[in-house]
């Protein structure tokens, strides 16, 4: 049914209005978290062909610079939350379209056997509910599911220490906390510990330079907010839908969520921001 949907927006010709004429002047980003080399290469191509897709460092220093004159028109940013095993799938794709992305990057996930919470096999009721839930309770129901934070499985969900540093060569990798908790329900000790030592912990065994703070599943209260900043980051993303400007908050910079689709007609509703604007107009949440 979807399919359809998109499908008859896309030809509507809306998107393109929007492209040529709305985000013209503005930047979008982009949330993936994670696509096979062939979803890679579709959507790549078609954002390298209708954008000018720019790195958010560049973006970054715009906004502290208050200079226009580095965002190209139609300016896209791509990323990616969680670190998930197969980005390592898209490097070449990466590097065939010399494509600027970031990736957020889960600190104490990746590299290990730990799972991330949401991707968990056998939740008993629907994801929206742990969310709802203060941290410990969170983590104490989904214990009953069978998850642990601290548990090793037997495959991995996140990348891989060596994946990590020979992408890190073509992409920009960024803090997404250490567990992926649900920020606003954690106690203040908790939420500051995965706001500062997930910066740390990637500096320090990586040797990244974290200025980027991407909010898991793009939950964060104001305390939230003054965390990351006296953690040091420069900058932090939400999922907040809406474009971004010169003179947009760059703590609460928005994004739309793309989905991962391998439906172009899809992704091309969607990077437009018109999939954003009916949800609004119809008080539905974008994704
Ligand atoms: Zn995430």
């Amino acid at each position: 049914m979807n399919a359809i949907i998109f499908k008859i927006l896309r030809y509507s010709g809306l998107p393109w209005l929007l492209r040529n004429f709305i985000q013209s002047n503005k930047v979008t980003i982009l949330m993936f978290h994670e696509f096979d080399k062939e979803t890679a290469e579709q959507t790549f191509s078609f954002l390298h062909k209708n954008y000018n897709i720019i790195d958010l460092n560049d973006f970054i220093d715009a906004i502290k610079n208050n200079d226009k004159t580095k965002i190209p028109k139609k300016a896209l940013i791509i990323t990616f939350d969680d670190g998930l095993l197969q980005n390592y799938e898209m490097l070449p794709v990466i590097k065939k379209y010399k494509t600027p992305l970031t990736l957020f990057l889960c600190s104490s996930i990746i590299n290990t056997n730990r799972h991330f919470w949401y991707k968990h096999h056998g939740l008993s009721k629907p994801l929206a509910y742990y969310k709802t839930l203060p941290n410990q309770k969170r983590l104490s129901e989904l214990a009953k599911d069978g998850f642990i934070q601290d548990k090793e499985y037997a495959e991995p969900h996140a990348m891989s220490k060596n994946q990590i540093i020979e992408m890190s060569k073509f992409v920009n990798m960024q803090a997404h906390t250490q567990f992926h908790p649900c920020l606003p329900m954690c106690e203040d000790e908790t939420a500051k510990k995965e706001i500062v030592e997930s910066k740390h912990f990637l500096e320090k065994e990586y040797g990244l330079e974290i200025n980027a703070i991407a909010f898991p599943n793009g939950d964060y209260s104001e305390r939230d907010i003054i965390l990351a900043k006296n953690a040091g980051y420069t900058c932090a993303i939400t999922v907040d839908g809406g474009y971004n400007t010169i003179n947009s908050d760059i703590y609460r910079l928005k994004r739309f969520s793309t989905n991962d689709t391998s439906n172009l007609n899809e992704l091309i509703v969607k990077s437009s921001g018109l999939w954003y604007f009916l949800k609004s107009l119809a008080g539905k949440k974008q994704n």
